[in-house]
């Protein structure tokens, strides 16, 4: 056994390191500026720019099971790196040419959706295939492999951090009057791109020399299936084939089919994409639930190999509540950022979306940590099994809204707390991502019979494409402030009737929130989203521009602030409530996180001891 565990890590390792790191340069980069693309080039309402979002991040994330089934059965690991990779290069090329021809709007928006579409495929054939190689380095009762995928995923989130930073910095442009260049998102793609592109030369120049067993046979040359390890032939019943292939292939194709009619849809008839969006939203679920029964009830499997499937299913269903309460990032703790944290640093008013590029930093400090805890405690042999691991993850996820919802209690909505608040959930909560992501990673590689790798790893990622679904569905339970159109007009009135007060107000109150948006609902009950500014005093400014003082300013700016304030509250109080737990303010809504992912946390605790069990052997 010790013998198994040498020192250090095989250079293969680094080589998958710097692949996947380039890799998610290319998808984080891109996924940066995809929203501000669609509002400010391609002129969507925020709401559809979500929608298309929100699918796009979750088909991601469901076709690893095509491309896990594709290497385990035809094409093997290495060849579904590369066709992914390239996939993905061209879908990049694609935006680029869609974000080059924004202002021809039905080019544009056909030629995003090629892109799109080589983007989800080309990272199905990716994702689940980088990932299966990365344990196939190791002998498989080498101690290190947990350490190993959390440097593996220390590579993932320093290409995350630096995407950012280099292809935003390419792509959202202003002019001098702070407008966003819709001219400029190219150049961010085309960076996006390259990025890819390095990804892809890297790894093909490499492969062969590192890419390999600690007994020096190639690895993720041949399909999986038929890499069938001597201890696998001997466990699997006698004459009893695999029916996967067929059922799999058959569901594979449907996918495939369902998803390129969704896109032609989404083509042919823009009014469409919200539909569209909902039936995405359905398939996941529908896929997340038949493929893996396809897999479980396959006649080649002995009660072994299942017990260890099992456990992977059990674990990625509570990670479902893990990645839906943490993407919360993308989402509630943006608009978290962006109204209610203070965010002036020594004079400079850091932007709301910054915080996304936290977790990926705190991940680059700590990962090296842990992994050296890891190292450290297995040597002790005392290092936990996975499933406590990940059970520990939860936990931290749920500390992290416990944290914040300390700073926000008794907080009114529209008032600011310090930055420490936000700083400290998004380093508690990446805590917890190491304890569970990178574990579940390496779970999933040990657990997995060989013939069945990539796939079951696309099974593990299907759990974030439908957290990621979750995430959008429970963030719509932030505290918004809703005013109805009696009280809007009520506000206009009042202050309608001092043109000088009214321009002062708005003017202020545009500093003093950046979220300067209201839902409203009108009329007929329907709710609609209008700016502040907007709805009553645009047409007013020029006429009061320069007949103000300072001090008027500021008084007007604190009226109007308590007058916010004072709609919110009322607004958070026509309560909403999820799963009977009653949200009425940013702490209950908080606290929602810490229920789902607290009890997760617990639920996974207990069983951890019959997991352990049903993973035979396998810590
Ligand atoms: N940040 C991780 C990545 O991009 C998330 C993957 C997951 O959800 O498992 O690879």
């Amino acid at each position: 056994m010790e013998n198994s565990t040498p020192k250090g890590h095989p250079k293969g390792l680094y080589l998958l390191f710097t692949t996947e790191m380039w890799e998610r340069f290319s998808y984080y980069g891109m996924r940066a500026l995809f929203t501000l693309f669609l509002i400010n080039a391609l002129m969507f309402d925020k709401e559809t720019a979500s929608g298309i979002y929100g699918s796009y991040t979750s088909l991601v994330y469901l076709t690893p099971i095509i491309g896990g089934y594709f290497a385990d059965n035809i094409w093997g690991n290495r060849k579904s790196i590369f066709v992914g990779g390239v996939m993905m290069a061209i879908g990049q090329l694609f935006m680029f040419f869609s974000a080059s021809l924004y202002s021809n709007h039905s080019v544009a928006l056909i030629l995003m959706i090629v892109g799109l579409t080589f983007l989800i495929f080309g990272n199905g054939f990716f994702k689940p295939n980088i990932s299966t190689l990365v344990g196939q380095l190791y002998a498989e009762t080498d101690k290190r492999k947990d350490a190993a995928y959390t440097i593996f995923y220390m590579g993932i989130n320093l290409g995350a951090f630096i995407a950012p930073l280099i292809c935003g910095y390419l792509g959202e442009r202003y002019d001098a009057a702070g407008n966003i260049l819709p001219g400029a998102f190219k150049w961010g793609f085309l960076c996006a791109c390259i990025g890819m592109i390095i990804s892809v030369i890297t790894f093909e120049m490499r492969k062969n020399k590192v890419l390999v067993t600690p007994e020096g046979e190639p690895i993720g040359k041949i399909p999986n299936k038929q890499r069938l390890s001597a201890e696998e032939m001997g466990e699997a019943p006698v004459g009893k084939k695999s029916n996967s292939n067929v059922y799999v292939g058959v569901l594979v194709g449907m996918v495939v089919l369902v998803l390129l009619r969704f896109f032609v849809f989404m083509a042919e008839d823009e009014t469409m994409i919200d539909t569209v969006n909902n039936y995405i939203s359905a398939a996941i679920f529908a896929i997340s639930i038949s493929i893996p029964f396809i897999i479980i009830t396959d006649k080649s499997l002995n009660k072994i190999e299942k017990q260890r499937i099992w456990v992977i299913y059990i674990v990625a269903f509570f990670v479902i509540f893990f990645w839906a309460a943490f993407e919360q990032a993308g989402a509630s703790l943006t608009f978290f950022a962006a109204e209610q944290t203070n965010r002036d640093i020594l004079g400079f008013s850091m932007p709301a979306s910054w915080f996304n590029s936290f977790n990926a930093v705190f991940i680059v400090i700590l990962a090296p940590l842990i992994s050296i805890l890891w190292t450290k405690l297995a040597k002790k042999n005392m290092e936990p099994a996975s499933p406590y691991k990940q059970a520990f993850g939860l936990l931290f996820l749920a500390l992290g809204y416990v944290f914040i919802a300390i700073g926000v209690d008794g907080v009114e909505p529209g008032v600011k707390v310090s930055i420490i608040w936000l700083t400290g959930l998004y380093f508690i909560h990446t805590v917890g991502e190491l304890f569970l992501s990178p574990i579940g990673l390496s779970m999933v590689n040990k657990l997995a019979p060989v013939r069945f790798a990539s796939l079951l790893m696309g099974v593990w990622f299907l759990s974030t494409a439908a957290a990621n679904n979750f995430a959008g569905f429970l963030s719509s339970f932030y505290p918004d402030p809703v005013l109805t159109g009696t009280e809007v007009r009520a506000l206009e009135k009042e202050f309608t009737t001092d043109t000088h007060k009214v321009y002062l107000l708005v003017d202020e109150v545009k500093k003093a929130t950046p979220a300067d948006t209201v839902k409203v609902v009108d009329d007929k009950g329907k709710p609609v989203e209008v700016k502040f500014s907007d709805i009553k005093f645009d047409r007013l400014f020029a006429e009061v521009k320069d007949k103000n003082d300072e001090k008027t300013i500021n008084a007007n700016a604190k009226i109007i602030q308590e007058k916010k304030i004072e709609f919110a509250k009322k607004a958070v109080n026509k309560e909403k409530s999820f799963i009977g737990i009653k949200i009425t303010d940013l702490k209950s809504f908080f606290w929602l996180f810490v229920y789902l992912a607290g009890g997760s946390a617990i639920i996974l605790f207990l069983l951890s001891k019959f997991l352990v069990k049903m993973m035979n052997g396998v810590k």
